[in-house]
């Protein structure tokens, strides 16, 4: 039985921070927390910052404040103070938490801050595991640059549950990546994480290339916080046999070169079909 989710409503602080991703000025997260619980979450990190007792995955923060830390409506100043800071700028939505996730369609903060950043003029990332982003197709198609990465890494319905206990389906992600492209959202599907001999990287590009406009590839990274529920999953499928195959092969000495030349893999594949990729390895 699933543990319940801690639902505290807050006044932040700030909601824009910069960033050091790679090609992103900054990030913006209206909730603390994330209750998709997924099993590899580099994010879990907000657990102990910000001291809650919960598990990753139990708790959710709301900002409620979330639209106001932009701007307040009607307040032309901070409008002018926002447009002075951000304008030209890349945004990311949803770095450490999932804006789409259930709560957001009670408190609605993503579909308020997307009113709120119309008025800007930035280059807008929304990414998420959520079908719940379609809700809001009226507002991305008005922002002046924006793009949705629907992130997924399987196609197995059982799999994924065990790696994203509480996220959306395969099937609604792909039917969501589906409904955005027809109504002229520029799409991502972000293969994220990539598992060794879990993730059918190909696969998934080949089911969803007619919807997609661009894919973007990241490596499984295994953290300290992480390890031992993705060697659980991994002991639950084949004995220790892949664990210990991870240990080496991809994340022991031979990690190095097995990433070096999956990333080539992924770019001969893409590059002799014709498809935009952005390859985001770390290793
Ligand atoms: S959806 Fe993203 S932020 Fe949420 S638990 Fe999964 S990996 Fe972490």
């Amino acid at each position: 039985m699933p543990s319940p989710i801690i639902i505290k409503e807050i006044n932040a602080k700030n909601i824009i921070t910069p960033s050091k991703i790679p090609g992103c000025d900054f990030t913006l997260n209206p909730y603390v927390g994330c209750c998709h619980a997924c099993v590899y979450c580099y994010a879990g990190f907000m657990q102990r910052v910000t001291k809650h007792a919960e598990a990753w995955g139990d708790f959710i923060d709301v900002k409620m404040n979330a639209g106001d830390l932009i701007y307040r409506d009607g307040d032309g100043a901070g409008l002018a103070a926002a447009r002075a800071k951000y304008d030209g700028k890349t945004i990311t939505m949803g770095s450490v938490t999932d804006v789409y996730q259930a709560v957001e369609g009670k408190y609605k903060l993503t579909r308020q801050i997307l009113e709120r950043l119309q008025r800007l003029d930035v280059e807008l990332f929304v990414i998420t595991k959520s079908n719940l982003v379609t809700r809001d197709i009226d507002l991305l198609l008005q922002q002046k640059n924006c793009t949705v990465a629907i992130s997924l890494s399987q196609l197995d319905e059982a799999l994924c549950r065990r790696l994203e206990p509480r996220a959306p389906s395969v099937v609604s992600r792909l039917a969501a990546l589906r409904k955005l492209h027809e109504a002229g959202v520029r799409t991502v599907l972000f293969i994220s994480p990539i598992f060794p001999r879990l993730t059918p990287w190909a696969e998934l590009v080949a089911e969803t290339v007619a919807v997609v406009d661009e894919y973007w590839f990241e490596n499984l990274n295994l953290y300290p916080t992480t390890k031992q529920g993705i060697k659980a999953v991994l002991d639950s499928i084949d004995g220790r046999l892949w664990w210990d195959e991870y240990l080496g092969k991809y994340y022991g000495r031979d990690g190095e070169r097995f990433w070096r030349e999956e990333e080539q893999r992924i770019a001969t594949y893409c590059k002799q079909r014709g498809i935009a990729h952005r390859i985001f390895f770390r290793h």
